[in-house]
């Protein structure tokens, strides 16, 4: 460790340079106090990969071996020039990195193993930063139903077991609003191809069950570290933040230990707690989301059809996405409720195209977009009804 901090030190500053910084703030990334560099450069930083397509064929051949890991995301980037030689020194060129607004570096690691040596060589230097789980960290996670909730975990585990399913981790579901158990347990499986298999299981314990995909998490997470919405605090190191006050300590540790008028919320300034499901802020942070959501459906659809586009055309190019959604989709199609065999394909590529991580797990993700792109469709075939009807109208008054 020692070797690779000289490292780093040695290669993006003067000795002058890094004594002036050690004395205002020895945060690392903190900005110099005599600025040896242009003043523009931070603006001009900014990442791009210049053979998207290739580059693209390549992450989709190798995402099936190793897939693609979380971004990580480095709070308040004063200064760049140690970041990339971190990161040079970690991970040569296995990285890519976008400037965000609000002093934010987006890293995006090509592989797991460039992933965890970053992060780590990150953690080390108590960056602040929020990241996800590694995909290939996850294990397989399923709702058990149907079971009195006092069974016991290990009975479960070791009748599991035997039909062939390791379990990693079960905690049995409490009511959100009552805290009351119920007759539910999320499980984690160990990663394996007959993992699907646990689905067919209906009895257990001789009692019936029913084994199913999570439900989709429509509460966006909040991380109870910094307060902020998205990721969860067993992937954050961002500076704790209190849900109780302003101030910057755990929860835990704040000296307000009962209910008073004092409370206040670091999110949006209001006379709350952080976590106050009503803040203005929690509500922005629900609507991005939405939003993002809706575009990766959007883009997912768009995909679908090119594909489905490119099979009806063999051997032609099929570039323009307008001619693509021609190609794919007809009016008959949508009126006779073709439309309902769309998703067979898009899924495949909703999948491909979750280029942003999202902390929920991926399965909730993924039945969030069915559903949202079943609502797309009903969208659009009554659209395309009323503007049937405004036909016949127009036709009737021109009859007249
Ligand atoms: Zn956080
Ligand atoms: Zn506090
Ligand atoms: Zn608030």
């Amino acid at each position: 460790m020692e070797n690779n901090k000289r490292k780093v030190d040695g290669s993006f500053a003067n000795e002058e340079n890094q004594r002036k910084q050690t004395k205002i703030d020895d945060y690392w990334l903190a900005k110099p106090m005599v600025p040896t560099y242009n003043p523009f450069a931070p603006l001009t930083i900014v990442e791009e990969i210049q053979d998207k397509d290739k580059e693209q064929e390549k992450e989709k051949e190798k995402e099936k071996t190793d897939p693609k890991p979380p971004p990580i995301f480095v709070h308040n980037v004063q200064e760049i020039t140690p970041l990339t030689a971190l990161l040079e020194t970690e991970a040569k060129d296995a990285y890519t990195y976008k400037t965000l607004r609000n002093f934010t570096v987006k890293i995006q690691a090509q592989n797991s193993d460039s992933f965890r040596r970053i992060h780590k060589a990150l953690k080390d230097k108590k960056t602040e930063m929020h990241s996800y789980q590694l995909k290939s960290d996850k294990g397989f996670r399923v709702v058990l139903k149907g079971l009195h909730h006092s069974t016991c975990g290990e009975d479960i585990k070791n009748a599991l077991q035997v039909l062939g399913h390791h379990v990693i981790r079960i905690n049995n579901k409490r009511c959100r609003q009552t805290k009351k158990p119920l007759p539910l347990f999320d499980i984690e499986l160990a990663v394996s191809s007959s993992n699907h298999q646990i689905y067919s299981v209906n009895r257990l314990l001789n009692c019936v069950v029913e084994i199913e995909p999570p439900r989709p998490n429509k509460e966006i997470i909040q991380c109870t570290r910094c307060q902020r919405f998205g990721h969860s605090k067993a992937y954050c190191l961002r500076e704790t933040r209190c849900v109780k006050c302003l101030e910057s300590h755990w929860t835990s540790e704040c000296p307000r230990k009962n209910k008073d008028q004092n409370v206040r919320c670091v999110n949006c300034n209001g006379y709350h707690p952080a976590n106050y499901r009503g803040c203005e802020a929690h509500l922005r942070a629900k609507a991005q989301r939405r939003s993002d959501l809706r575009g990766r459906v959007r883009e997912a659809i768009r995909e679908g059809r090119e594909s489905r586009a490119q099979n009806f055309n063999v051997g032609k190019s099929v570039n323009n996405s307008a001619s693509a959604i021609r190609g794919g989709v007809t009016y008959a199609n949508v009126t006779s409720g073709e439309i309902g065999t769309i998703p067979s394909d898009t899924h495949v590529n909703v999948n491909l195209s979750q280029n942003r991580q999202n902390p929920a797990d991926s399965n909730s993700d993924m039945s969030e977009l069915r559903s949202m792109m079943r609502t797309l469709t009903e969208q659009m075939t009554s659209m395309l009804s009323i503007m049937n009807t405004l036909v016949n109208l127009m036709g009737q008054k021109n009859q007249k």
